[in-house]
């Protein structure tokens, strides 16, 4: 970890974070990185040259604590501190990552209107320049290397290479599932199949095609670009998504061929941030059509996988009212299904989702805590509850107190779904 110093620049080409995913309360910094400090921010670019999380340091910067992180879908993230405000008790982290655009968060200011923000983007683009203008004739050929890779990847070539990355999956992921959270929201995207089953009247993140599986060959074309895409930087990745809203209905066969073939051709098994996992969604058809053999098939995978499925609600009216094709019989046999599950597999984890909205009926919240509640008769550690606002929460204070009384009578984890794309 050496460091050299051109001015008030202070550049690590080799920096090596945590090798697992934590939950902790301040800034920690996962993989191989490589950094460049400056009087007030701290830089940080991945194993490409680019750029992977800015930070900023005293009075310019709005806390110590928090940070600019940005995506394979050239999006930036603020990572708010939410660890003394009761955030982890809503969202099962310490800290609240704040979106640039239209999202469900209900924490956290819109920090991307802060002038310290504008200000930390407006330094990363004056390092560039100042990179640009070094002599480098004295300058160590692994810090001019360091150097060159930054420059490659300037805010043009970001955009292309997220537009790039958009190109091999067919589109952006319009929403990452809930339990990403668990690995940053690092995962590898892979699509395995299109659309979903229901097409709901309520829902923002649906493309709006009914359901299609892809091909095998299509799927190991997309693993191949995705591969060559990440290049470098490939071994800070230890999960992949199978996208897109429905990855469970594509059955056993195909959900073991792309699992295993990611594992092996992007080297997971190599990773420096060990335990792999496996991320998908699924729905109530979803997880009655797949029996035993699908969990048996995902428990012995190198992978801990996470499933989400959106139940919505357990109330004849709310389905109704969100046009989802659901009843109260099959929600509460689908519900029941996932605790079997999670209880018998134990590298494989079902979640669920809930809606949360102002104008759902009053019947909606007392049916999901009958599901939650009266039909558990203990504390399962085993199967999350998430809430998913919808765009009419009603008040910030209204909806803590209703979800803090939720989820001291709810014999499940219980958080709030902070919606996310790639
Ligand atoms: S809620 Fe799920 S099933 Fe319904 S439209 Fe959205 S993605 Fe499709």
């Amino acid at each position: 970890m050496k460091t050299y110093s051109i001015d008030d620049l202070s550049i690590t080409c080799e920096k090596q974070g945590a090798d697992k995913y934590i939950k902790i309360s301040y800034p920690f910094r996962y993989g191989k990185y490589a950094e460049i400090k400056s009087d007030n921010y701290t830089f940080q670019f991945n194993l490409n040259g680019e750029i992977k999380t800015i930070q900023g340091r005293g009075e310019g910067w709005l806390d110590a604590a928090e940070w600019l992180k940005r995506n394979a879908g050239n999006d930036w993230t603020y990572f708010a501190a939410g660890g003394y405000t009761g955030a982890y008790d809503f969202t099962g982290e310490y800290y609240v990552p704040c979106l640039p655009y239209d999202s469900n968060g209900i924490f956290g200011h819109n920090r991307f209107q802060s002038p310290e923000v504008t200000h930390a983007f407006e330094a990363w683009h004056q390092l560039i320049n100042r990179l640009n203008a070094i002599d480098k004739t004295a300058t160590p050929n692994k810090i001019n290397g360091f150097i060159n890779r930054i420059l490659l990847m300037g805010p043009k070539t970001l955009e292309q290479r997220a537009h790039n990355l958009h190109e091999i999956i067919g589109g952006r992921v319009s929403v990452l599932p809930p339990d990403t959270r668990h690995v940053e929201y690092d995962v590898i995207p892979l699509t395995i199949a299109d659309g979903c089953l229901y097409n709901c009247g309520f829902c923002r993140v649906k493309s709006g095609n009914g359901f299609k599986c892809r091909e095998k060959q299509n799927i190991l074309d997309q693993i191949l670009q995705l591969k060559r895409l990440y290049n470098k930087d490939i071994v800070n990745y230890n999960s992949i998504f199978l996208g897109q809203h429905d990855a469970l209905f594509a059955g056993p066969e195909l959900i073991e061929y792309a699992a295993m073939q990611s594992y092996e051709i992007l080297g997971l098994k190599n990773s420096v941030i060990k335990g792999p996992r496996l991320f998908l969604f699924g729905s109530v058809d979803s997880i009655f059509r797949a029996d035993a053999s699908l969990f048996e098939m995902l428990n012995k995978l190198p992978y801990d996988t996470f499933i989400n499925i959106g139940l919505e609600s357990a109330d004849p009216a709310t389905f109704e009212m969100i046009q989802k094709p659901l009843n109260k019989k099959k929600v509460t046999l689908a519900f029941h299904k996932m605790m079997k599950i999670n209880k018998k597999y134990t590298k494989v984890e079902i979640s669920a989702n809930f809606l949360y909205g102002a104008d759902l009926p009053e019947t909606h919240m007392p049916s999901i805590l009958d599901l939650t509640r009266n039909q558990l008769d203990h504390f399962h550690s085993k199967g999350t509850i998430y809430f998913s606002p919808l765009e009419n929460i009603g008040s910030i204070q209204e909806v803590k107190n209703k979800f803090t009384e939720f989820k001291t009578l709810c014999r499940l984890p219980v958080f709030i779904y902070l919606i996310q794309r790639l």
